[in-house]
């Protein structure tokens, strides 16, 4: 199985290859060659699930080490079901966040490091790795935590100053690690993923790190080995409805927080396999670019940007969208290089693809609120603002097949938010305190990896403008060059 860049390129690259890369020489991003088929298993571990997902997709990785790096992976999960499902009858939140930074980026955060240095090693390539990658808050704390003080590997992470929640910030400022940077921008996410996406296509500067032995790879959701471990929850979650008495083969749906494009894509490429999807929902927050594209075929991204209580999805480029754009075309990269040209040159595209399968349901910041009130009021159940946005797409939906809504963050990484909505009473207090006060809420006790972050050293604390990211980076090199060998 090989990976060919949407935009066309020389020939495919290996999966290594494409691991390695992140992005393709032409930027464009890579899509294997093709979507391999996999019936749905039931009775199966969720590492097996995982397995059977990834392996089929990464053929130059042999099965025993998979499993290997599959097994490290999702050992630092809180349960071995890695993605347990909670039921209220025809409704499921698929939990997605029990991994050590609390957000779904963990599922695929997780197993990144162990395939991108084998990676690595297979092509024969022995530079130092600068895992470079912008965020809107989870993604960033999660190869943090995923990458340090992994051999020969260093993580730079930008993230917008006042982008992301106050938990989220904190979790990225007091990381530990050797290996590891935290910078602020000033900016919102966009602005920072434009900049790293330069920063890729920069030759002259790749030529400079070659030559001090470093190379740049990303960690983002563009990385093909972020997305294909994402596969594995779609058939995990189908295999806990049928262990719960669905009848095998019924169509479920799938309602899909949606920011950058990559959790609902796997949920696509799972439809593609042979998975029993019905529909995917694709929910947005108030930066609803994705709903109005779905419904029209108009890429409009031109349009202010809101900063909402779902900082993750506050996005307006959702970059994998360029992989749905490249399937709707018919794999034509020509039309697709079309549709890139007139964004660049009208600010908006439009296409007469058919999207069946996929809806598009937005969320503003009142439905929002008002669905963490609802799901606590019907089911005692706690969501995050991001599973909200969801569980209002849910509503406007409902098609009255069995649905999952994937829960992509824990509650208390935007404690101050959903405190606000329950206990508008404690709304004096900060996030910090409201953990404790969250606790009391879901009768249990703060999550270990938050209990003490109050207290923690913030150990990174510089915060740069979009255009001096470069430089920071570079400063990052020379203080780390001294110390990597
Ligand atoms: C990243 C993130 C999203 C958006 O996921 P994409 O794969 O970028 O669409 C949604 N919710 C949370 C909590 C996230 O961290």
């Amino acid at each position: 199985m090989n990976y060919i860049s949407t935009r066309g390129g020389r020939g495919g690259v290996s999966p290594s290859q494409a691991i390695v890369t992140g992005i393709a020489a032409d930027g464009g991003l890579f899509v294997p060659e093709q979507l391999p088929r996999l019936a749905p298993a039931a009775d199966t571990s969720y590492n097996e699930h995982a397995f059977r997902c990834i392996s089929p997709y990464l053929p130059d990785f042999d099965a025993q080490e998979l499993r290997s790096f599959i097994g490290k992976a999702y050992a630092g999960f809180d349960t071995p079901d890695v993605a347990p499902l909670k039921s209220f009858g025809n409704l499921h939140f698929l939990e997605l966040f029990h991994g050590k930074t609390l957000a779904f980026k963990d599922v695929a955060l997780s197993l990144l490091p162990h395939l991108m240095t084998a990676a690595a090693s297979k092509i024969g390539d022995s530079r130092k790795r600068v895992i470079l990658t912008a965020t809107s808050g989870d993604t960033g704390k999660a190869a943090l935590e995923g990458f340090k003080d992994v051999d020969g590997v260093l993580v730079i992470v930008f993230y917008p100053e006042h982008g992301t929640s106050v938990l989220q910030q904190r979790m990225m400022t007091t990381q530990e690690g050797g290996n590891v940077a935290a910078i602020g921008v000033r900016g919102n996410f966009d602005d920072a993923q434009g900049e790293v996406k330069r920063i890729f296509a920069d030759r002259q500067l790749a030529a400079r790190l070659d030559a001090q032995g470093f190379a740049l790879s990303s960690a983002n959701s563009i990385n093909i080995g972020r997305l294909v471990p994402q596969i594995a929850y779609y058939y995990h979650a189908y295999a806990q409805l049928v262990g719960r008495g669905m009848t095998p083969g019924e169509e479920v749906s799938f309602v899909v927080p949606t920011g950058n494009f990559g959790n609902i894509l796997a949920g696509w490429y799972a439809k593609q396999m042979g998975l029993p999807v019905k529909k995917l929902i694709c929910a947005s927050n108030e930066n609803n670019v994705l709903t109005d594209f779905l419904a029209t075929g108009v890429f409009d991204p031109g349009r202010p940007f809101v900063a909402t209580i779902s900082p993750s999805m506050d996005i307006l480029h959702p970059s994998n969208l360029e992989r749905l754009l490249f399937y709707a075309l018919g794999k034509s990269p020509e039309s697709l290089l079309e549709c890139l040209n007139r964004l660049n040159t009208h600010g908006q595209y439009s296409v007469n693809a058919n999207f069946s399968g996929l809806a598009g349901f937005s969320a503003d910041e009142q439905a929002t609120r008002q669905a963490i009130r609802r799901v606590y009021d019907r089911f005692g159940y706690v969501i995050d603002p991001h599973t909200a946005v969801a569980y209002s797409a849910y509503e406007q939906y409902d098609g009255g097949e069995p649905t999952v809504i994937m829960s992509t963050a824990s509650p208390y990484k935007f404690t101050k938010s959903v405190m606000s909505v329950l206990d508008p009473a404690s709304s004096a207090r900060d996030d910090f305190e409201l953990l404790q006060r969250l606790a009391e809420f879901r009768r249990e006790s703060v999550p270990p990896r938050l209990a003490g972050i109050a207290d923690k050293p913030v150990l990174h604390d510089q915060t740069v403008d979009i255009a001096e990211m470069k430089d920071a980076l570079l400063r990052v090199l020379n203080i780390y060059s001294t110390h990597l060998h």
